[in-house]
């Protein structure tokens, strides 16, 4: 579907559907709260009644949002969840593209077979066949973006305001690593400027997504980098794992090791970096890279995950020291694409 055929049918959707449902990805980022946040507020301005539902607590850093106190949290009330997907009658998925990436919320989500579901996403792999109409652009910074996108094909001049901008700006800002990444062409720049205002300051939201670190926040940085990473020089590749009890060491809160794993990419010869961590019952993978080096497909063929060519991140059902010795199998088959 081209973005002139979704653009055309979503303007349909919009004088259809009266109560929607939108759903976001297990351990929601910016990009995902902000997305899906700024388009709730946009179908709101139509007479839409929204709902912005996600499988699991969101980071702290996201706490001071516009809208955030409304958001549903499936994990924590999944009566409310089932019952907002069964009275809702288009479901959007924002910033993911199956229902896999919605842990718990997995099972009540595909139950969901006969109303109808829009797809807006820029991650790879997605299956349409699902969707009754999709946006899906791989080359495009954020979920955000195309949201922006959307609603400036509508008018900024009649539909923008101060919670959509600044929850636009939040997950583009949180998904191109503050504009150093994932940006594929110029328009991402150009939307920006036109979401930031004399009363939507960009300094202030960058300060209140990454200067609030707690104390315990920024020596588990610390830790990690001085205790726990390990470089690999002969595949220009550096981890860094952490275990239940450091977590737990550190009074863990949800987001601490948010952009821990990018440290490592800061060493001029790393060209891959992966955080794992062991998290309740299973261990989790994050994946970042430099150039051409595509950690999606590694995501994808060995830890049951994917994402984009330069972050992606995966799952294994293992201990902790059995997620190590597998990815030390994986990496030497990458050798020849990690050092050219
Ligand atoms: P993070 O490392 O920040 O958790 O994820 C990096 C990127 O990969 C994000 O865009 C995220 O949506 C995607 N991602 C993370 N985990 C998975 C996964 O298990 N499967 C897929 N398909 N994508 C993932
Ligand atoms: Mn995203």
């Amino acid at each position: 579907m081209s973005k002139d055929l979704f653009l055309s049918t979503f303007k349909n959707f919009i004088t259809q559907y009266h109560n929607v449902v939108i759903v976001s990805h297990v351990n929601p980022d910016g990009d995902a709260v902000g997305s899906s946040l700024a388009f709730s507020y946009f179908l709101q301005k139509f007479g839409i009644k929204t709902k912005v539902m996600i499988p699991n607590d969101f980071p702290g850093f996201l706490a001071w949002m516009p809208g955030i106190d409304e958001v549903l949290i499936y994990d924590k009330n999944s009566e409310k969840g089932v019952q907002c997907l069964n009275e809702t009658d288009l479901i959007c998925y924002l910033d993911f593209n199956a229902p896999s990436r919605t842990g718990l919320m997995h099972n009540d989500l595909c139950h969901c077979t006969k109303t109808p579901k829009l797809l807006i996403d820029h991650h790879r792999d997605a299956d349409f066949t699902q969707f009754a109409a999709y946006l899906s652009e791989v080359e495009t910074s954020s979920t955000s973006e195309l949201v922006a996108e959307i609603i400036q094909y509508h008018g900024f001049d009649k539909y923008l305001d101060d919670n959509i901008a600044t929850c636009l700006l939040v997950g583009i800002m949180t998904d191109t690593g503050s504009f150093a990444h994932s940006i594929y062409h110029p328009d991402t720049f150009e939307i920006c400027g036109k979401l930031i205002s004399p009363t939507v300051n960009y300094q202030y939201i960058h300060s209140k997504i990454y200067n609030t670190f707690s104390e315990n926040r920024m020596r588990l940085l610390g830790y990690c980098i001085s205790n726990r990473m390990t470089v690999m020089n002969e595949f220009n590749t550096a981890y860094i794992y952490l275990t239940k009890k450091d977590l737990e060491d550190f009074d863990y809160q949800v987001g601490d090791t948010e952009g821990v794993v990018n440290f490592p990419l800061m060493i001029d010869s790393i060209r891959m970096a992966v955080l794992i961590t062991e998290r309740q019952g299973v261990i989790r993978f994050s994946f970042r890279s430099k150039g051409d080096f595509s950690v999606h497909e590694v995501a994808r063929a060995h830890f049951n995950g994917g994402g984009h060519l330069n972050a992606a991140g995966g799952t294994l059902n293992c201990t902790i020291e059995q997620a190590i010795e597998k990815f030390l199998q994986v990496v030497p088959q990458y050798k020849s694409l990690l050092t050219k």
